[in-house]
């Protein structure tokens, strides 16, 4: 039988004039990402408010969940065969290419949905169709709410489209379709999730990495790629930005007219500073942390007002309100944890104090910045970043 696979997307749908765009972007998506993986040609329809993809004879579907669980504005999809709108010849067909189950299923219903005039309503079909089942032995007890198997059933374009699986997708937005903004990556836990959920948001995310080598080793930076590369499976065109950091931090630590405790407040008002003039010369709209609320010493609000006052533009940061395990729920999802939890020395751990300011004084701050050359390392730290592609 022929088989389609059906995209159904999710708050794309609530759009309005906006929707064409959106939903063009989501089909270009999983055509481009269809065709990179399979090395071939596909047509991907817009019809009734779903996206169809015609299937090869001899397809995969293991294969092809790999690709549409990473692209985000899909809500759900499932792996159909083509069939009748007659009921009768319908649940024959239904029955005849039944799965064959590894763990049968204790309950099951069916579900008919319909976009086209039929002289039956769904609920009869669902009930005739069910009743055919059970007759032919299906051996499962109907149940209407929750049940453990679903034979679905869409009925559009005069076909009757069945399946007996429906795979969750990412929701969100679809990839690269709002403009871009600059994360600032580190190979810790939390960035990393935090640059995910605005590439799920359609963010075309640009990532900045600061390293301390040649003070660390290369591990970090490495392990920050590894993330990126990863990431850059959810979206398109992927940039990112490895900036030395290792020499400020050096000069900083090593500057008496510096108390050691406000370091850290001061690297991080750098790195702002930095990202925004990258932000500024990719005509990025803002950049993204993985700060959240009171978690470590740069966290405190007093230190975070401190922090954000260096940057001019809007400063994202999703994971404000999660809780660290939340976090990690999400960056073992993502596979991201995996790599993240790895011990390395970053260069925020490096030329720390023992004891950081909890309380950062904005005046103190600027007074002490005065008397650094901060806009010649802006500069010379854009011009020294190399600049990678994935
Ligand atoms: P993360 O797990 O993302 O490193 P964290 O909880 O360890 O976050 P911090 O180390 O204080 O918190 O960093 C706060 C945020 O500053 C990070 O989420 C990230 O956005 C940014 N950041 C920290 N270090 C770097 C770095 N070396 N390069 C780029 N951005 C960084
Ligand atoms: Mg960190």
């Amino acid at each position: 039988m022929k088989r389609v696979l059906i995209v159904h997307y999710g708050e794309i749908g609530l759009k309005k004039a906006n929707k064409d765009y959106f939903v063009k972007k989501l089909q270009k998506s999983i055509k481009m990402r269809l065709e990179q993986k399979f090395r071939e040609t596909f047509s991907v329809r817009y019809t009734l408010g779903r996206i169809l993809v015609v299937l090869s004879d001899k397809f995969v579907e293991a294969e092809y969940v790999e690709v549409l669980r990473k692209i985000f504005g899909v809500k759900n999809y499932k792996f159909t065969y083509v069939g009748s709108t007659e009921v009768k010849k319908l649940e024959k067909q239904i029955w005849d290419n039944m799965p064959d189950f590894e763990d049968r299923p204790g309950t099951f219903r069916v579900k008919v949905k319909r976009s086209m005039i039929l002289p039956y309503k769904s609920a009869e079909a669902e009930r005739e169709i069910g009743a055919y089942l059970i007759d032919s032995g299906i051996d499962m007890k109907v149940k209407l709410k929750g049940p453990e198997f679903t034979s679905d059933v869409e009925l559009f374009n005069n076909i009757g489209y069945f399946s007996y699986k429906t795979y969750r997708g990412q929701g969100g937005l679809s990839p690269n379709s709002q403009s871009k903004l600059v994360s600032l990556i580190s190979s810790g836990i939390d960035s990393p999730v935090a640059s995910y959920q605005m590439m799920r948001r359609g963010a075309r995310v640009i990532f900045v990495h600061f390293h301390g080598y040649p003070y660390t080793d290369k591990d970090e930076m490495h392990q920050s790629k590894e993330i990126v590369e990863m990431l850059s499976e959810y979206q398109f065109d992927t940039k990112m930005y490895l900036i030395p950091f290792g020499e400020i931090q050096k000069t900083i630590a090593t500057n008496s007219d510096v108390p050691a405790k406000i370091r850290t407040v001061l690297y991080r008002r750098l790195m702002l500073r930095i990202a925004e003039s990258i932000a500024k010369k990719e005509r990025a709209k803002g950049l993204v942390t993985g700060d959240n609320f009171g978690q470590v010493a740069s966290q405190t609000p007093e230190n975070m007002f401190a922090i954000h006052e260096a940057s001019s533009i809007p400063l994202y940061q999703p994971l404000i309100s999660l809780d660290k395990e939340d976090v990690i729920r999400i960056a073992e999802k993502l596979g991201t944890f995996e790599i993240s939890k790895l011990p390395c020395k970053d260069s925020c751990s490096m030329f720390m104090p023992k004891h950081p300011e909890l309380k950062a004084n904005i005046y103190d701050l600027r007074k002490i910045e005065e008397n650094l050359p901060i806009d010649d390392w802006v500069a010379s730290s854009v011009e020294s970043g190399e600049i990678v592609y994935f």
